[in-house]
């Protein structure tokens, strides 16, 4: 081994009998494959006695595997969560190391093994960015934790406006192009359906004035101003639509008598757009099953 090569290794077992050779900066890593065989059943093959790195670990008790392919912080994140270094692994984990940490788990098959750290990474976080919600959804979905995929997707639902198809052609080259594909069909449909019930909270939305409100006199204008503000539906994300609802309309085109009826219609604003986030905030995320097999939700709920 040469100089450069030796300050590159990092040695996640100092005394390890196997080093992988990492990504396209050929990053060594040196681990035990005991451990490695343990948590993976394709690296479990790849240090078996059917491949030609298995048979020279066999023989010489020393092992070289390239993966040139691969992300080298991932794989280091993972080999060491699996040889209970838990003290070199960070507990929160950025949506895209995230992501990619679970495309190298689902490329050699390591879930089980990271069961619990997975359970930790994914633990809910704020954050309504598309793309980090996007990136997160994925590794949900490839460490196949069901209610992980079904939080980032709803908050997709809620937080962007724009198209979801174009968000996934960021990740054409590392995922499935089927699911990437079955995912932003199913957000846009889940999205429609909820613009869509806005639209009908609004249409039967209480548009009277007055506490006895069926009795008091019809307000168009208020209505009108609420359209006003909500602004182009189909091209904002449902939670900017409820905050430019919300918003005290200090800069209303509507001509308003005085301070209680002004009251009165942010108050018959606030109930629309209260009683659409209680009924809706958390809803409209995606089955997992609905989105692997491409099959009705009823045949496995
Ligand atoms: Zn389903």
């Amino acid at each position: 081994m040469n100089e450069e090569n030796a300050q590159k290794t990092i040695d996640i077992a100092p005394d390890g009998d196997v080093v992988f050779v990492i990504g396209t900066t050929e990053k060594r890593v040196r681990v035990y494959s005991l451990f490695v065989k343990a948590a993976s059943p394709v690296l479990n093959a790849m240090l078996g006695p059917n491949f030609e790195e298995g048979q020279q670990l066999a023989k010489t008790g020393s092992a070289e595997i390239a993966l040139p392919e691969d992300n080298v912080e991932a794989i280091e994140i993972i080999f060491n969560v699996i040889h209970g270094r838990n003290d070199k692994v960070r507990e929160t984990l950025s949506p895209r190391e995230l992501l990619q940490v679970a495309i190298v788990s689902d490329k050699y098959d390591c879930s089980v093994s990271l069961a619990f750290a997975i359970r930790v990474w994914l633990s809910p976080r704020g954050g309504s960015d598309p793309e980090e919600l996007w990136a997160l959804a994925m590794a949900a979905y490839l460490f196949r934790e069901r209610e992980a995929f079904e939080k980032a997707t709803s908050a997709l639902v809620f937080n962007h406006g724009e198209s979801y198809i174009n968000l996934s052609r960021k990740h054409e080259a590392v995922m499935n192009p089927i699911i990437l594909l079955n995912t932003a069909a199913m957000l846009e449909e889940a999205r429609n359906k909820l613009r869509m019930s806005l639209l009908m909270d609004v249409l039967n939305g209480d548009w009277h004035c007055g506490s006895s409100s069926k009795k008091g006199r019809h307000r168009p204008d208020w209505l009108m101003e609420f359209v006003r503000r909500a602004g182009n539906l189909g091209n904002t994300a449902i939670s900017s639509t409820l905050e430019a609802l919300d918003q005290d309309a200090g800069s209303s085109v509507t001509y308003i008598a005085d301070e209680a009826e002004y009251s009165r219609r942010e108050q018959t604003f606030k109930s629309i757009t209260e009683g659409f986030r209680t009924r809706h905030q958390n809803a409209g995320g995606l089955c997992i099953w609905c989105v692997r097999t491409g099959e009705d939700h009823g045949n496995h709920k």
